[in-house]
């Protein structure tokens, strides 16, 4: 099966639409991330296919829930090489999206993604969400705020509910051990503001690989003493 063949089938059977333009946006966005792999470490995965799967799919399956939408405010915090954000952005064109990441060089990557692909209502930020999250331009600011594989769930929420506004989503894609990490950051959750909103399994089209993403509601503003300085969320995790 070709590249964009196993990209269309993928969506069709999350029961998503693609058009063929988008679909030439997303091999675009491919090229770019591999060729640019090739001198900084933006993915270990290497091969097309699982390239599609793992990472395009992958970000895809969060249009599974229904808290994302399109013409929302989102942020991705630590975005990387920009997943699950861009092949998002690339579906949902009237988002207007902000890209966090605390590494320079990957901001730089993503400056050129955007400028590649035509991007539009999009900014990249280089900084750390314990930073950000309490500057007031930022801050309770966003409906949506994504991440995927950037700290554990206690972690985690410290870093991403200050962004988000009072009845705003937090959506969170984790692997099989998540009840275990959200019974951990049970007290970090309700400390700023969130409440578990419910767990959708996701089946990963071509892959047998258990993924989950996590749906929490900002329930009450955060406390300003949130997120507190750079390094002790993971030092000291509430
Ligand atoms: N979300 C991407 C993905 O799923 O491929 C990248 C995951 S990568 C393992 C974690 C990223 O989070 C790194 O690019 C790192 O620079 C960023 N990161 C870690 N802690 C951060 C923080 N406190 N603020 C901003 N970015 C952070």
């Amino acid at each position: 099966m070709k590249a964009e063949e196993i990209l269309y089938d993928g969506c069709r059977q999350m029961g998503i639409l693609i058009t063929d333009k988008q679909i030439e946006k997303m091999m675009e966005f491919k090229k770019i991330v591999l060729d640019w792999n090739k001198k900084m470490n933006l993915t270990s995965i290497k091969n097309e296919r699982d390239f599609i799967i793992k990472h395009l799919l992958d970000s895809i399956s969060c249009l599974t829930i229904d808290e994302v939408k399109n013409e929302q405010k989102i942020i991705d915090i630590g975005t990387g090489a920009g997943f699950p954000s861009i092949p998002l952005k690339i579906l949902l064109p009237e988002t207007e999206l902000t890209l966090l990441d605390s590494s320079s060089k990957k901001i730089g990557f993503l400056e050129e993604v955007c400028r590649s692909l035509g991007l539009e209502k999009i900014e990249a930020i280089h900084g750390r969400a314990e930073e950000l999250g309490q500057n007031r331009d930022y801050r309770e600011c966003y409906d949506l705020v994504l991440a995927r594989a950037v700290a554990p769930m206690n972690v985690l929420v410290e870093y991403c509910l200050p962004f988000l506004k009072v009845e705003g989503h937090f959506v969170c894609q984790k692997g099989p051990r998540l009840e275990e990490e959200i019974k951990t950051a049970k007290i970090a959750i309700d400390t700023l503001g969130g409440e578990v909103k419910y767990i959708e399994k996701i089946s990963l089209p071509f892959e047998d690989l258990d993924h989950k993403i996590l749906v929490i509601e900002k329930v009450n503003s955060s406390p300003t003493k949130y997120p507190r300085k750079v390094g002790k969320p993971t030092k000291k995790p509430m």
